[in-house]
C-alpha cells in the first residue's frame, strides 16, 4: 500500500512529512475524506469545491491544479487497488522554519492517503451518542487539522460506549458531531439539522442528504434544535463521507423512538446509497 507526499507515491510505512512542517508544528492545513463506492468517488465535485473554500479563507495555495488532484487521488485509488474504502488529503501550509507568521516562500504540503472498509454494519444497527460541551473554536466550518477537541470528544464516547459525541454550544443547542453532522425527526414530523454558519462543518453528505430530502417531499427544517427536543425526537441520525446516514437509538441515557432505527433514517440511508452508487459518484 502507497501514500502519496508532495509528488511521489511512497510505501505507507516510509511516507513522512518534514518535523517543520506547519501541519505538524501549528494544525496550520486543511483536509478532506472523500468516500469511494465500487472504486468511484462520491461527491467528488463537493469536497474539492470545499477544499478550495477552506484553502482561500486560509490563504494556503493549491498545492497543483484541480485536475492534476483529481488525476493524484485516481492514481492511488488505482495502485492501491480499493473499491470501497477512503481516500484521505491533506494540504499544509509546508515547511519552514517554526514562525507563526506565514512563511515568505513555503511550498504547501500535499499528503493522501486510502484505507479499505466496507460500510460499517452501525448503518443497520444504530448507534449510541453521548452530548458534551463544544469546546472548539469559532470558524467550525473549516475543516482543518486542528482536531484536539474532537479527539477529547469521541475519545470520551468511546469511553461511555458511544459511537459519536454531539456538541452542545452555550445555549444548549446542539451544534454536531465531532466528525459527523447531527439530525433529528421532530415528534411532529419535521426533519431539523442546523444550518450550516460558522458554527458547523457544512457536510457534503448533510449537502447530499439535503437535497435528496427536498427531491423526495420530506419536511425539513434547517434550524438549531436544543437537547429536549433531541431527547423527545421520534428519530435521530448523524451524516458524514464515511457514516452515510447512520441511525441513532440512544442520546445519553434515553432511548430514541423506541430504541431502534426508525423509518426515515433507513429511507434516506438507501436514498443515500443510490446516489453514491448512482449519478453522483464519478
Ligand atoms: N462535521 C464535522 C466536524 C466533521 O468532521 C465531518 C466529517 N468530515 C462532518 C461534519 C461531515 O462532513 P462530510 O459529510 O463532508 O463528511
Amino acid at each position: 500500500r502507497d501514500a502519496y507526499v508532495n509528488g511521489r507515491y511512497v510505501p505507507h510505512a516510509q511516507a513522512a512529512v518534514h518535523v517543520e512542517d506547519r501541519g505538524f508544528q501549528f494544525a496550520d492545513g486543511v483536509y478532506e475524506v472523500v468516500c469511494i463506492r465500487n472504486g468511484r468517488l462520491i461527491d467528488e465535485d463537493g469536497h474539492l469545491d470545499r477544499l478550495d473554500r477552506c484553502l482561500g479563507e486560509l490563504r494556503i495555495a493549491w498545492p497543483c491544479e484541480r485536475r492534476v488532484m483529481r488525476l493524484i487521488m485516481r492514481r492511488l485509488i488505482g495502485r492501491n487497488g480499493v473499491r470501497n474504502g477512503l481516500i484521505y488529503l491533506q494540504v499544509t501550509r509546508g515547511t519552514a522554519a517554526r514562525d507563526f507568521r506565514f512563511p515568505a516562500a513555503a511550498r504547501p504540503t500535499l499528503v493522501m492517503t486510502t484505507r479499505r472498509a466496507a460500510l460499517a454494519a452501525n448503518a443497520r444497527a444504530g448507534v449510541r451518542v453521548i452530548t458534551i460541551p463544544d469546546i472548539r473554536w469559532k470558524r467550525c466550518d473549516l475543516k482543518t487539522v486542528g482536531l484536539l477537541a474532537q479527539v477529547l470528544g469521541k475519545q470520551e464516547a468511546a469511553e461511555r460506549g458511544a459511537f459519536e459525541a454531539w456538541q452542545v454550544d452555550e445555549d444548549g443547542f446542539v451544534t454536531e458531531g465531532t466528525s459527523s453532522n447531527a439530525w433529528i425527526l421532530t415528534a411532529d414530523g419535521a426533519l431539523v439539522t442546523r444550518p450550516a454558519s460558522h458554527d458547523i462543518l457544512n457536510g457534503i453528505t448533510r449537502q447530499s442528504i439535503l437535497r435528496i430530502a427536498a427531491a423526495e417531499g420530506v419536511r425539513f427544517e434547517e434550524r438549531p434544535f436544543d437537547l429536549d427536543e433531541a431527547y423527545a425526537a421520534r428519530e435521530a441520525f448523524v451524516s458524514s463521507a464515511t457514516s452515510f446516514v447512520t441511525p441513532v437509538v440512544r442520546i445519553d441515557d434515553r432511548a430514541v423512538g423506541d430504541g431502534t432505527p426508525g423509518a426515515l433514517g433507513r429511507r434516506l440511508l438507501e436514498a443515500y446509497v443510490a446516489h453514491a452508487e448512482g449519478a453522483g459518484a464519478s
